[in-house]
């Protein structure tokens, strides 16, 4: 493959992990847009062909099934927990578990550190939170491509001890560069994963501002989801501050004026329509090769009862096991063990379902690359003769394309009326 072919490869499968951008030696790379989509941009001039992006970025290793030996990682335990502070845990995407964590290792000066991501207005923005004020000022979840690992490159040349917010594909990004000493392991004390099956492509903002009748423009800031479980992101623009539920509500502006059902996770967002193209291909959301790894609680007799916000995390470590039991000793979090049953519920159907569908798209993806649209086309029968799944995925289609297009109207012609 020519490099213009391989350089346009990782470019349509970009997931904006932020990894190459930090790995350019001659600093050729830099984040875009591209038809919608979070993606980089390679400068022709001054790139050395070097492939070091190529070779470590995450998109490319999931298209040729190559993931870092550390990725093989196993359950220890797997707990439903929360930050025992009632501010840290409303202020969370879930349980507050994460900054509760980060909070007990940056006030016992276990580390120097943590690589987290806030919102600044409407772009994300990632950074090293030296202080608790700090990392209190980054919880919740930025469901778009934030580009964090760039700060590597900062991390290389830092003394100490740090510990690293990421997705599970920017997980995989850093145990390439530690096994390939290009990072020096013990510069990372923890690695902290969040579960994640796709983020939003750039696009996907511009929609759900449709959906409140606001343009890209007249947005000032948008927040991270948090604020209670399951929370949801608040816009605040020109015309006033408007609330997107993560499930459907009733009601989209905080004083209640708007009366409509909206929702983050809608049709195209529950297919994953609303995501990156590269994540269709992700083979690491549940997190393996980090230490621990941190979700929503979606067990059914949790949601009945939760507004606080629980997290279920995985702990796939001994010295993750540690951090743990060392949290809950000096009161910064609480944890209840999950019956096997429960947590295998919910992780087996993920994984199941995840693990399933990845493996249709992969051959499909493999196929489009050596025989172009024909070939899928010819497969696709054969396809969905041998598998039940997939015949299921192909029937949902036109229901999930109907239901979106139902649900676009209803948004749009409801005739949104919003105060100041
Ligand atoms: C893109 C994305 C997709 C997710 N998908 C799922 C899912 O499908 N199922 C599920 O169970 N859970 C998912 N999660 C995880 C979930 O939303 C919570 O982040 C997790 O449960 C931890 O909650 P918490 O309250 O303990 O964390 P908090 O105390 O709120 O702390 C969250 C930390 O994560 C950092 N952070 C936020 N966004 C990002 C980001 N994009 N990249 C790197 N760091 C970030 C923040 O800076 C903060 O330090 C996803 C998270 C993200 C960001
Ligand atoms: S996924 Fe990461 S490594 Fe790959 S092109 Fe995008 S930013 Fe670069
Ligand atoms: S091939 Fe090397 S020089 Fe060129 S963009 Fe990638 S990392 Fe930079
Ligand atoms: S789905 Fe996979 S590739 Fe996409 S952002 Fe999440 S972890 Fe990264």
């Amino acid at each position: 493959m020519s490099s213009t072919n391989i350089f346009s490869f990782m470019k349509s499968l970009c997931v904006g992990c932020g990894g190459c951008i930090a790995l350019c030696p001659v600093n050729a790379i830099s984040p875009s847009v591209n038809n919608g989509y979070f993606s980089v941009t390679i400068d022709g001039e001054k790139c050395i062909k070097c492939y070091l992006c190529v070779r470590n970025c995450p998109a490319i290793n999931y298209l040729l099934n190559r993931t870092s030996r550390s990725s093989i990682s196993h359950v220890h335990k797997t707990f439903l927990a929360w930050a025992l502070n009632e501010k840290v845990r409303y202020r969370g995407a879930s349980g507050g578990v994460v900054t509760a964590l980060l909070k007990y290792l940056l006030e016992k000066k276990v580390v120097d550190g943590a690589l987290v991501v806030r919102m600044r207005g409407v772009k994300p923005e990632a950074f090293i939170a030296r202080s608790v004020d700090e990392v209190l000022m980054a919880q919740g979840s930025i469901y778009f491509s934030t580009y964090s690992l760039e700060l590597i490159k900062q991390l290389k040349k830092m003394n100490g001890r740090y510990v690293i917010v990421a997705l599970p594909c920017q997980i995989n990004f850093i145990n390439n560069l530690i096994e390939n000493h290009i990072l020096k392991e013990d510069s990372i004390a923890f690695l902290f994963a969040l579960k994640c099956h796709s983020v939003f492509a750039y696009w996907y903002l511009d929609y759900i501002l449709s959906l409140v009748g606001l343009k890209r423009e007249e947005v000032k800031a948008v927040s991270s989801r948090g604020f209670g479980w399951p929370g949801g992101i608040f816009i605040l623009s020109r015309r006033g501050i408007f609330k997107i539920p993560l499930i459907y509500e009733a009601s989209a502006h905080e004083d209640g004026v708007l009366k409509r059902r909206l929702s983050l996770w809608n049709s195209l967002a529950s297919t994953n329509l609303s995501g990156q193209f590269g994540c269709n291909i992700c083979t690491n959301h549940e997190g393996l090769g980090a230490d621990i790894v941190f979700g929503d609680a979606w067990i059914p007799s949790i949601i009945k009862i939760d507004s606080k916000g629980f997290s279920l995390i995985n702990v796939y470590s001994e010295k993750g096991l540690n951090l743990i039991n060392e949290a809950i000793a000096d009161g910064f979090i609480r944890v209840q063990g999950v019956q096997i049953e429960t947590s295998s519920q919910i992780f087996c159907t993920n994984l199941i379902h995840r693990v399933i569908e990845t493996y249709i798209r992969h051959g499909l993806i493999k196929v489009f690359t050596k025989y172009g649209m024909k070939g899928v086309v010819c497969i696709l029968p054969y396809v969905l003769f041998r598998d039940q799944y997939a015949r299921n995925i192909a029937l949902k289609i036109p229901y999930r394309i109907l239901t979106t297009i139902i649900e676009k109207r209803h948004y749009l012609l409801g005739g949104i009326k919003s105060t100041s």
